[in-house]
């Protein structure tokens, strides 16, 4: 009996990885063709001041949809682009376009928006990309400040002198840096101090359980609390509900993010969503 089960666990376990590694042949076979059919786009999210319900910014987010097979998560397609080397051209994609769109918003009055970018090391370790990077201001008449640049905290980060060094590069041209995914795996505060980011993300992860786990939230308070020592700009990921809003204005200076103000959306929805917040700010959001 114990034989035969461990013989279906086997079985079980080789069909997972077979079907994976079917799924990811599949996902690497269609990327290719993916941008030049036109089938990359990006979508925004609004980062929001928790108390006055602003919006300070607009993460740009790439979505992948395939004509047959429909949307393909990024969770699914970014790992693979990373690999083969297809996360630089997308990624030029998503930032250019985002430039593009940012001038638009900042053309229609919104002149007060910043973009938020996700990076991934392959990118900040390709010097035409961070080149780019360097020209977008001018290219789109906007400010460094204007773009964040958001780069998931890993041990490879803070280890590798090459990216320390390009982080300072893009800081001391006036980007702005934050720390994506803060607190989901490897954290230090020394790390943050060494490469001066402008602002961390607390982990989704963290938000969500916020009002259900004691532990979380007063691991949530320390970060909070340190981050303010440490006078850097907090972006709470994955606030969904009100509760997590209330939690969150406990304290001061934290921006949110989540479905709870709107899911990312096309350009033109967030376009009119704009319109209409600034007109109906508090209203809205309570
Ligand atoms: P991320 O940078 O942490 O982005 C936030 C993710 O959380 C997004 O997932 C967003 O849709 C999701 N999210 C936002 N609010 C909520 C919420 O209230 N509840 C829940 N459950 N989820 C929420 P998405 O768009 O699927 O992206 C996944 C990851 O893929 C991103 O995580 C980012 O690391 C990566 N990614 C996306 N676009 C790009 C890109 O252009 N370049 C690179 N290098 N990575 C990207
Ligand atoms: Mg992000
Ligand atoms: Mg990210
Ligand atoms: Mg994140």
């Amino acid at each position: 009996e114990a034989k035969k089960m461990g013989k279906n666990r086997y079985v079980f376990y080789n069909d997972e990885l077979e079907k994976r590694r079917i799924r990811t042949a599949w996902i690497e076979q269609h990327l290719y063709t993916a941008i030049s059919n036109g089938e990359i786009s990006v979508y925004y999210q609004p980062i929001v001041d928790l108390h006055t319900k602003e919006i300070f910014g607009l993460e740009a987010l790439a979505r992948w949809k395939h004509p047959k097979s429909g949307f393909i998560p990024p969770s699914e397609f970014i790992q693979v682009a990373e690999n083969n080397g297809l996360i630089i051209p997308i990624g030029t994609f998503v930032m250019e376009t985002a430039a593009k769109d940012l001038r638009n918003l900042h053309n229609s009055g919104f002149d007060h928006l910043y973009i938020s970018i996700n990076l991934s090391l392959k990118q900040l370790k390709h010097p035409e990309f961070i080149q780019r990077i360097i020209s977008l201001p001018e290219k789109y008449q906007l400010k460094p400040e204007h773009f964040q640049f958001e780069i998931t905290e890993t041990v490879a980060l803070f280890e590798d002198p090459d990216l320390v060094r390009i982080i300072h590069q893009l800081k001391n041209r006036q980007f702005r840096i934050a720390i994506d995914d803060f607190g989901k795996g490897f954290s230090s505060i020394g790390y943050l101090k060494q490469i001066a980011v402008d602002t961390i993300k607390i982990d989704k992860s963290y938000v969500f359980d916020i009002c259900s786990n004691e532990e979380t939230a007063k691991l949530t308070n320390a970060i909070i609390a340190m981050a303010n020592f440490l006078q850097l700009k907090i972006i709470a990921e994955g606030v969904e509900l009100s509760e997590h809003v209330r939690f969150l204005n406990k304290h001061q200076n934290v921006l949110g993010q989540g479905y709870y103000f709107s899911r990312p959306i096309p350009f033109d929805q967030m376009n009119d969503f704009l319109q209409k917040h600034t007109t109906a700010v508090k209203s809205d959001w309570g």
